[in-house]
C-alpha cells in the first residue's frame, strides 16, 4: 500500500456498505459480520426488467405482463428493500460515494452473462440534472457507470445523454404522470447513434420510466438495443 492510501485510509477510513461501520484498512467493503447477509441475495428476476418475482415459473413480473417497455432488457443486482434501501441512502445522499466501488463490482460479477450476451458497445449512466450534480457532489449512476465500466473493460459516455430539465421526484407519481414528468427531460447528441448497442446504468429501478425515457431518445438517434442494469430493483410481485 502506498503511504498517501494510509495516510488518506486514515482520514477516510473505508465503511461496510452494508451497516456503515468503518472496516478500517482491510480491503473490501463488507465487514466479517455482515458477509452473510449478501448470501440472502439470490432470487428470480422478471425475464424482461430483471425485477424480483416470486417464483420462476412466472418468467415476467406484472409490470411487465401488462405493459410494454422501450429498453430491450433489465437487470438489477440487489432487492431494494432492508439494509440495501439504507445503504443506497447513505450512497445517494450522505457522501458514501466509495460504496460505488462496492455496487460496481457487484453488477460486473451477477450480470457477467447477460453482459456477454448483450455484447453492449458503451455505458451510459442515466444522467442527473447539473444543478442537483453540483449540490450532491456526485452522480451515483455515473460512479456506478465507471466502476462497472472498470470491471467489464467498456467504455463509458457521459457526454451522449445529458438531463435537460430538472424534474419532480418520481416517488409519489402514477405510472402516467411518471411518464409526462419525464417527457423532454433528457437531450441526447446525435453521435449517440454511432453505437448500436448501448447499456444503460442507474443506482435503481422501480418502474423503468426512466429507462424508457433514455432509452426513446437514445432509440430516436438511431441506436438499436437498450439495455439497462441498476444496482438494486423492486420487487414486481
Ligand atoms: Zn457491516
Ligand atoms: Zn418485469
Amino acid at each position: 500500500m502506498k503511504i498517501s492510501e494510509w495516510i488518506l485510509g486514515c482520514i477516510y477510513p473505508a465503511r461496510c456498505v452494508v451497516c456503515d461501520g468503518v472496516i478500517g484498512l482491510k480491503s473490501g467493503n463488507v465487514c466479517p459480520g455482515c458477509v452473510e447477509k449478501l448470501s440472502v441475495m439470490e432470487g428470480f428476476h422478471c425475464g424482461y426488467c430483471g425485477k424480483f418475482i416470486d417464483r420462476e415459473e412466472e418468467e415476467y413480473c406484472d409490470d411487465c405482463r401488462r405493459f410494454c417497455h422501450i429498453f430491450d432488457e433489465g437487470y438489477g443486482v440487489f432487492p431494494y428493500s432492508g439494509w440495501v434501501k439504507d445503504s443506497m441512502m447513505r450512497f445517494k445522499f450522505h457522501g458514501r460515494k466509495e460504496y460505488g466501488e462496492f455496487y460496481g463490482r457487484a453488477m460486473a460479477a451477477a450480470g457477467e452473462g447477460r453482459i456477454r450476451r448483450w455484447k453492449p458497445q458503451v455505458i451510459i449512466p442515466v444522467p442527473m440534472y447539473r444543478k442537483k450534480e453540483r449540490m450532491r457532489g456526485y452522480n451515483q449512476a455515473d460512479v456506478l457507470a465507471r466502476n462497472l465500466g472498470k470491471h467489464t473493460e467498456l467504455p463509458v459516455r457521459t457526454d451522449l445523454v445529458k438531463r435537460v430539465h430538472e424534474t419532480k421526484p418520481q416517488k409519489e407519481l402514477t405510472r402516467d404522470m411518471r411518464r409526462k414528468n419525464l417527457a423532454g427531460a433528457f437531450a441526447v447528441e446525435n453521435h449517440a447513434g454511432s453505437y448500436s448497442r448501448v447499456l444503460l446504468v442507474d443506482d435503481i429501478y422501480t418502474t423503468g420510466s426512466t429507462a424508457d425515457a433514455v432509452a426513446s431518445g437514445l432509440k430516436q438517434k438511431g441506436v438499436n438495443s437498450v439495455f439497462v442494469m441498476t444496482a438494486c430493483t423492486g420487487h414486481g410481485f
